[in-house]
């Protein structure tokens, strides 16, 4: 029996150090970890994956933190994923999640992780699936992926999500001007979080306002009111949560975007080993070095060495496609 083995039935019966150490070897895009993955990948897609975006200080992390204790009081197992692709500091995330997430700390039933580097696999996002896979693997019932989003690119880790929730909060007036500018995506549940505040009815009615310019056929998206803090309205978005799970099992719609997600990470971890490969071939490459040289000296334009050298044969490609294929 290999470490591996042992290492996967430990993270396939649940053990919480198991998926830890799982996580960090993706992460560090150790061979351990694929072959890891590879063993439990037909043992995933049992959980309900739940993305929660929105701009930073709205209360996503305590929201996540009041909706856990609503799962675990239901006897869920959960995990969540904070993805802050906008600090460096990783120690800053756990410090942040450490305050708002201390009462689920010590409970085994719960698993916390935070990731704000983007690693060694190519993008936050591909470490991030990779890590809610084993979450998934490890037999926890809801995932949270938590991450900081206000309409850029970034937040396309919260696409591989079943359910996406945007939390807002009274003043988020930019972030509704995102939505409307069509920059930022239609989540499936809005939420105004700090719903104690004296300008939450305008947000919601901004917010209702976008939301009628859109279709309106299939999934109304809700906007509900929280006050994270207090759990209020917490327990009616569990329920929100749950309803649009439903609607999209029934209507199909959940094995589409599981489909157009798993496309997605393969084509993404792909285009990944290929950028890698084709650097190390034309680092490799005297004729490819030739040709840089004569667009440095600006006797060859940058687009046509691209084409020369991806038309090279027994060159770089030749190398790429074998390195890849192997
Ligand atoms: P995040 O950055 O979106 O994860 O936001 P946090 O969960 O860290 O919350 C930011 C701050 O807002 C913290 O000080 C929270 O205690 C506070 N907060 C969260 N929810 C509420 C709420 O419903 N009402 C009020 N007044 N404050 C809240």
């Amino acid at each position: 029996m290999t470490a591996e083995e042992t290492l996967a039935q430990r993270l396939l019966a649940g053990d919480t150090r198991a998926l830890a150490r799982a996580i960090s070897l993706v992460e560090n895009d150790h061979a351990d970890g694929w072959a890891l993955i590879r063993e439990v990948y037909p043992q995933t897609g049992n959980a309900t994956v739940i993305g929660i975006t929105g701009p930073p200080g709205v209360g996503k992390s305590t929201m996540v933190g009041a909706l856990t204790r609503v799962h675990r009081e239901a006897g869920r197992q959960v995990a969540v994923l904070s993805i802050d692709p906008s600090s460096p500091f990783t120690q800053g995330a756990l410090l942040g999640d450490r305050i708002r997430l201390t009462e689920h700390f010590l409970d085994p039933g719960v698993f916390i992780r935070s990731m704000a580097s983007r690693g060694a696999l190519g993008g936050l996002a591909e470490a991030a699936l990779q890590a809610a896979l084993l979450m998934d693997a490890s037999g926890k019932e809801v995932v949270f992926l938590e991450t900081v989003g206000v309409g850029q690119a970034e937040v396309d880790v919260i696409d591989h999500a079943d359910t996406v929730v945007l939390a807002l909060m009274p003043g988020s007036g930019d972030s509704v001007q995102a939505l409307k500018a069509g920059v930022m995506e239609i989540p499936d549940v809005i939420v105004v979080n700090k719903a104690d505040h004296p300008l939450t009815d305008t947000v919601v009615r901004e917010i209702r306002g976008v939301l009628s310019l859109g279709p309106q056929s299939g999934w109304r998206v809700p906007v509900l009111r929280t006050e994270a803090t207090r759990g209020e309205g917490i327990p009616e978005l569990a329920a929100k949560l749950d309803e649009h799970r439903a609607y999209i099992e029934a209507e199909g719609t959940l094995s589409e975007r599981r489909r157009r997600n798993l496309a997605n990470e393969v084509l993404a971890l792909a285009t990944f080993r290929l950028r890698r490969a084709l650097a190390v071939a034309i680092e490799r490459d005297p004729e490819a070095q030739r040709l840089l040289d004569r667009v440095v000296a600006r006797q060859l334009d940058p687009a046509s060495a691209a084409e020369a050298i991806l038309a090279r044969k027994g060159g770089p490609v030749g190398t790429v496609a074998r390195g890849a294929a192997g």
